[in-house]
């Protein structure tokens, strides 16, 4: 018998078995993966998300592993208007970080099982365990099939989490699909931070990561995704030739590590949450497109919201453990609601004729370029900041 069995071990399933297993929950922490291992997703994380990982005490093994700090973001909107600077700092943290999901996926699972938590890899999930309408474990296969009981099941296995299908989890918000991505892995990129070209209808990005190498990532409308998966090398070399010249001359074949990569699987969602005996985090909860890089930061977010809850409802029986989940559940949408609008908005393209004007209103402001920045890790609506830029009014969080 355990207190919570976690299914899906990336992200969100193994920092809530982290953070749960560190305050003496007895967890049991699924995959069927098994780590280190790759996932499609591109990984720039805020300060937001970075500032969680020191609190939790892994970002100083994730810069002594050699996972770069980025200080500085350089936005490129048109050939004479790019903005410098760098994020808000969240917690005195100003730094984003681009951890490889190889090296952070696997340093979660490692501190889950040092924090005393049991993982099992290799374990696919097949279905809950059901007493008097309740969730009291899970089933699996895979290498050997189990079962196990426990007073929670936390389902974190993704957007397509058959967990959420299990449990009958409704789609509250299905707000469409907008984008699609596609990224590999160059050597020699001079390291200036993350570089952002947006216009004609793309965006390419930069950024270093592990081993001296930069993930450069294309994004185009979701319309275009069936035409550039006939043949994605060649859309993306073009769109990044086009878009970000200084770029595509390092973007040598000798010079690439891997394939390119991707996916139009960008959906925007909410699902129902929490239930009697299971909650869902991280994708299998709520997902947004990827526009905004905040998947892994939500992730961390709603791990953490789970965490400061569960071991004293847990020790207080059923009841108290569902009005824990749905409390959680409440919290996230209240916190998180604005940051799902922006992302859209930027998704769909939507927001260039209110934007252009405020970014050219902030070109000389490093205060209202970090506000600038401060939308894309859900610190401020693109609201506040167009109204902030359009009266040219000071930074309200500097
Ligand atoms: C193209 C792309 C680019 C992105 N870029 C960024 C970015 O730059 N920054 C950012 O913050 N976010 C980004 N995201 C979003 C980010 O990848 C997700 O928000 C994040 O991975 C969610 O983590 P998770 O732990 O909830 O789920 P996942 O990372 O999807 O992990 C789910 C785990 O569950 C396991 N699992 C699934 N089914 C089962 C089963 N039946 N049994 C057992 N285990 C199971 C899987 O093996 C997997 O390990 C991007 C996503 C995409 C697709």
């Amino acid at each position: 018998m355990y207190d919570v069995i976690v299914v899906g071990a990336r992200c969100a399933g193994a920092a809530t078995a982290l953070l749960l297993a560190r305050q003496g929950v007895r967890v049991l922490l699924t995959d069927r993966a098994a780590f280190p291992s790759d996932t499609v997703s591109t990984h720039l994380l805020h300060p937001t998300g970075v500032a969680r990982l020191r609190s939790w005490g892994l970002l100083e093994p994730l810069l002594a592993g050699g996972c770069p700090p980025i200080e500085s973001i350089s936005f490129r909107a048109a050939d004479d208007l790019v903005l410098h600077g760098a994020p808000y700092a969240c917690d005195g943290v100003a730094m984003s970080l681009a951890p490889r999901r190889t090296v952070l996926d696997a340093m979660l699972v490692e501190a889950a099982g040092a924090a005393g938590a049991e993982v099992r890899v290799g374990a696919s999930f097949q279905g809950v365990v059901w007493e008097d309408g309740r969730a009291v474990g899970a089933e699996f296969g895979g290498r050997r099939a189990f079962a196990e009981r426990a007073a929670l099941v936390v389902g974190a296995d993704g957007r397509h989490s058959a967990v959420a299908r299990q449990v009958g989890a409704k789609t509250v918000r299905d707000a469409g699909t907008f984008g699609c991505q596609f990224y590999g892995y160059w050597r020699g990129l001079p390291d200036v931070g993350t570089q952002i070209f947006v216009g004609g209808g793309q965006a390419v990005l930069a950024y270093p990561t592990h081993d001296g190498d930069h993930l450069v990532l294309v994004g185009w409308p979701h319309a275009r995704f069936a035409e550039v998966r006939q043949d994605i090398d060649r859309h993306f070399l073009a769109a990044v030739a086009a878009g970000a010249p200084a770029i595509a001359e390092h973007l040598t074949d000798a010079a690439r590590s891997g394939r390119i990569t991707g996916s139009g699987d960008l959906g925007n969602y909410v699902r129902e949450s929490s239930g009697p005996g299971w909650v869902l985090v991280g994708d299998a909860a709520t997902a947004k497109d990827p526009v905004t890089a905040q998947g892994i930061g939500d992730a961390f977010a709603q791990t953490q919201s789970l965490a400061d809850r569960l071991p004293a409802a847990l020790a207080a029986g059923p009841r108290a453990v569902d009005a824990a989940t749905a409390a959680h559940t409440a919290d996230r949408d209240r916190a998180g609601g604005a940051a799902f609008e922006t992302t859209l908005t930027f998704a769909m393209g939507g927001n260039s004729a209110a934007l252009l004007p405020a970014l050219r209103a902030i070109e000389s402001r490093p205060d209202l370029i970090s506000m600038f920045y401060g939308i894309y890790a859900g610190q401020v609506t693109l609201e506040e900041f167009v109204a902030a830029a359009g009266q040219g009014a000071t930074d309200p969080k500097a």
